[in-house]
């Protein structure tokens, strides 16, 4: 019997399924718009029957063992969406508990920057580690703190939100109400932010002069910083050095073996790892110097949120089985 997991990634626009294998194989995969649908149930409907349709096609002989779901506000401990701003339906949201009554088999939820921690543990580069931290970089700033092998979740099942951690108190406004939070600097959004500030102090001439914030890419700036533009460069410089020194302060609380970075702006490689990496290194306690790794995701491709919220169901498992031993 081949056993198998389902991973769901919910996001504001669109919700990815597929049907994964331990070694993390994405035998089928689909895609349904998030936004479509006016009820709650008949959202679910849909992913259940995009479940359905990819399961038809599965070698006889294989099983589903359990749904991972990963999806901002997603609360490991009720299984609920709770008060997400970022999907139309409001309230609490019982999706864990629903796939479980459809399907009879475990449905774990968790916070898409959880799902990719647990991802890297699973099928990426910390499969031999214990004490990780996971920075996904996206429109905003997500992590995930592995502790001795276990996801972190804290009490309230929100623990590590490090993006909203203040790197200034009297800085950028952000959109959770306070202001100066890491994810306003690091962040998609905020290296934009970053590079209209550089274009409005300083007179050097820039091909990023000219394009409206909203059509300005991360893609854009790299491109720009890898022709040698200065300011595309000084606002990764810049982008590094307020990761750099959150990230010394980070290493403070759990005593990491490595940090990786995940999404969009970790692809612009050396020009965010090197004032990254300088910046932490010139912030650590001395204990720590020379220890910590700083490193890029192994899931660094489009499945990679389906592999995340995949792994939920491994690990759920594994720490299943291991409370079984004696
Ligand atoms: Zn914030």
């Amino acid at each position: 019997m081949k056993e198998l997991t389902v991973g769901i990634d919910i996001g504001g626009t669109n919700t990815k399924l597929g049907i994964v294998d331990r070694e993390g194989n994405v035998l089928h995969q689909g895609s349904i718009a998030t936004t479509k649908y006016d009820s709650f149930n008949d959202y679910f409907d849909a992913m259940a029957s995009s479940v359905d349709e990819s399961a038809k096609s599965l070698p006889s002989g294989s099983k589903i063992i359990g749904i991972g779901i990963g999806a901002a506000n997603g609360n490991y401990y009720t299984g609920n969406i709770e008060h997400s701003v970022n999907l139309k339906w409001k309230g609490v949201l019982p999706l864990a508990k629903t796939f479980t009554e459809r399907y009879g088999v475990p449905c774990i939820l968790t916070n898409d920057a959880n799902a990719a921690a647990v991802g890297e543990m699973i099928y990426g580069n910390a499969r031999n580690m214990k004490d990780f931290v996971v920075i996904t970089l996206g429109t905003g700033l997500g992590s995930g703190f592995v502790c001795g092998g276990i996801l972190l979740n804290g009490h309230h099942g929100i623990a590590g939100e490090l993006g909203h951690t203040s790197v200034n108190p009297t800085g950028r406004f952000c959109n959770c109400g306070k202001r100066g939070c890491l994810e306003t600097y690091v962040s998609a959004t905020g290296i934009k932010r970053t590079v209209y500030k550089l274009l409005a102090d300083h007179l050097e001439s820039s091909e990023l002069r000219g394009i409206s914030f909203d059509n300005l890419s991360t893609k854009m700036i790299t491109e720009a910083a890898q022709r040698g533009d200065v300011v595309a460069h000084a606002a990764f410089e810049y982008t590094g050095r307020i990761l750099g020194m959150k990230l010394a302060d980070t290493v403070v609380h759990t005593d990491p073996e490595a940090i990786f970075l995940f999404g969009g702006l970790s692809l612009a490689g050396d020009l965010i790892f090197k004032p990254t990496i300088k910046h932490m290194e010139a912030n650590l306690m001395p204990v720590f110097r020379g220890k910590v790794k700083v490193l890029p995701s192994a899931l660094q491709n489009q499945a990679a949120p389906i592999l995340g919220a995949s792994s939920l169901v491994w690990d759920h498992f594994a720490k299943s089985t291991s409370a079984l031993q004696v």
